[in-house]
């Protein structure tokens, strides 16, 4: 069987997002992989029936959010003992910047949980679902317990 070379771990910094980073530590180490770590902030647009176009976030705010983004980013990956340079930061749609990260860093195995903030009720609108159509390597939806 073909081996791993390296492999993408998709964080959103839920309560069960150990579990996951876990498993792709633990498969990283089995496959001698390199390990990588994806955080894509959420790109929401604020919209208002009054106002019909769309007003983005304001500038401050963003950068508030991505700087508390990238602290839990770094927090994570010391804990997994995660290199600096395969720390990845992204803003935009979750399921697109990851599947697209993938391709750029020619990830092999990308490792999401089976479900996070959204929980099981939108599993079918999940980052993991959009993850697994749209991805063109392997992707690992770990089982989380609840599901
Ligand atoms: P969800 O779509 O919220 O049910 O999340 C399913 C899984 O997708 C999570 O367990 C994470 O592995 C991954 N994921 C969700 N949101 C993000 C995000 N913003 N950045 C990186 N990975 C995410």
């Amino acid at each position: 069987m073909a081996c791993y070379q390296h492999i993408l771990l998709a964080a959103d910094f839920t309560e069960h997002g150990k579990a996951v980073a876990e498993k792709a530590k633990a498969l990283a180490e089995l496959h001698q992989a390199t390990l990588s770590i994806i955080h894509v902030m959420d790109y929401i647009p604020i919209t208002d029936a009054a106002y019909g176009p769309i007003i983005p976030f304001d500038g401050d705010l963003t950068e508030q959010l991505m700087t508390a983004a990238k602290r839990q980013l770094t927090k994570m990956a010391v804990d997994f003992d995660i290199a600096e340079k395969n720390q990845i930061m992204e803003i935009g749609s979750p399921k697109l910047e990851i599947v697209r990260i993938a391709k750029e860093i020619q990830a092999d195995l990308i490792v999401v949980g089976s479900h996070g903030r959204h929980g099981l009720a939108l599993l079918l609108g999940s980052t993991a679902n959009g993850v697994l159509h749209h991805a063109v390597c392997d992707v690992l939806a770990v089982r989380l317990s609840d599901d």
